[in-house]
């Protein structure tokens, strides 16, 4: 089994799509372990994407990501990382996403594509670390 670090970023809290969201990895099968309502701060939010800290994009996906509450969650089960990747859909959710995945049903915008999920067990250990410190280890 593994763990994947979700968020449900700004837009979708603020389009009302956590419960579909939410319904959507429960459907899967996957299993919540953590789940809450938080604020990304602005040192949160650069830890989280240090990867893109070079970008083009970076200043915006700051501002975006700290502009309101998001829903960060950790889920479980087997081959967790993928299974969430897989029902989100590719970063850019018109060009990328299918149809009926998150992205390729409810998001128009690669900024403002409603969620993230870890990619590796190494970025799941880092960013469960940042979000769930009490689940870290
Ligand atoms: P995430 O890491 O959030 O799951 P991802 O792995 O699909 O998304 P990344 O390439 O890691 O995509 O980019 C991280 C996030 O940065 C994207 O989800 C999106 O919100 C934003 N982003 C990526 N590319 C662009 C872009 N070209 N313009 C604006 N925002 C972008």
């Amino acid at each position: 089994t593994e763990r994947t670090l979700v968020l449900i970023k700004p837009d979708g809290v603020e389009r009302s799509l956590v419960g579909d969201i939410i319904s959507r990895i429960e459907r899967k099968g996957l299993t919540l372990v953590a789940l809450e309502l938080k604020t990304a701060s602005d040192e949160v939010a650069r830890g989280h994407y240090a990867e893109h800290a070079d970008k083009p994009f970076f200043p915006s996906l700051l501002e975006f990501i700290t502009s309101g509450p998001l829903v960060a969650a950790v889920l479980e089960g087997p081959r967790a990382i993928a299974a969430f990747r897989q029902i989100a859909g590719g970063t850019d959710p018109v060009e990328k996403a299918v149809p009926g995945t998150i992205r390729g049903d409810l998001a128009l915008n690669t900024q403002y594509n409603l969620v993230h999920g870890s990619d590796s067990p190494e970025s799941a250990e880092r960013e469960i670390a940042i979000w769930f410190p009490e689940l870290a280890g």
